[in-house]
């Protein structure tokens, strides 16, 4: 269930003891990021700012995460699992969610390999402002879309051919080729990998 203000009532907040935990994922890779909890009036805070906002069980008030940080997380959509005692908030951060600087309070844990995909087009999206001379990523910004294009085109048959042939080594790193000048050609059009991932969802049926 997607939680708003008007089925907020309708969460195990008595069962629990007004203390739901709730995780927090990144929106577009995933990733967990960190749990807290929330009492009511922390999620209905988190609603209406749009910041999430846990109750803090040290501080015992209400405690919006990044106050004094300011590596915020903005709510994308909250919601609850099936027995409705724990929330599942995706958020985009502002920054590190971390209190040790960390993106997430997991490091130690093993990185998912397709979550690596949104990181990457993080950094390549950062690229778009570097100056030329400082990456080749920048330099092919300022090359233009057109050369972006054709060399999505020349990697695309690089991995075509190296599929027809059978060079499965070769194929791995045509395809990474691919999909990274893919990824910047995308971002030089202001659009993103999830554009096409939404396409392919929806054709999911
Ligand atoms: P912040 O909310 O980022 O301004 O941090 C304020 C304080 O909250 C920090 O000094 C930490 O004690 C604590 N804190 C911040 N982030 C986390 C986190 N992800 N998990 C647990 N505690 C945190
Ligand atoms: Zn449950
Ligand atoms: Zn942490
Ligand atoms: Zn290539």
């Amino acid at each position: 269930m997607i939680i708003d203000i008007s089925n907020m009532a309708e969460l195990a907040w008595e069962k629990m003891d007004g203390l739901l935990p709730a995780i927090v994922q990144d929106a577009i890779s995933g990733k967990v990021l960190m749990q807290g909890y929330m009492n009511p009036e922390a999620l209905e805070t988190t609603l209406t700012s749009g910041k999430v906002t846990f109750f803090s069980r040290s501080k015992q008030r209400l405690w919006q995460k990044g106050e004094t940080s300011g590596n915020t997380l903005d709510l994308v959509e909250a919601g609850c699992d099936c027995d409705h005692d724990s929330l599942l908030i995706m958020a985009t951060p502002n920054g590190p969610t971390c209190h040790t600087g960390e993106e997430s309070c997991w490091f130690t844990s093993k990185p998912a390999d397709f979550t690596f995909l949104a990181d990457l087009e993080r950094v390549l999206a950062e690229r778009k402002t570097a100056d030329p001379t400082s990456s080749y990523t920048a330099s092919l910004y300022a090359k233009g879309i057109k050369r972006i294009a054709q060399k999505v085109g020349e990697e695309g048959v690089e991995t075509a051919l190296a599929a027809t042939v059978n060079d499965t080594e070769e194929l791995k790193n045509e395809a990474a080729d691919l999909l990274y000048h893919l990824t910047v050609l995308l971002q030089a059009s202001d659009m993103s990998l999830s554009d096409a991932i939404s396409v392919l969802q929806a054709r999911h049926k």
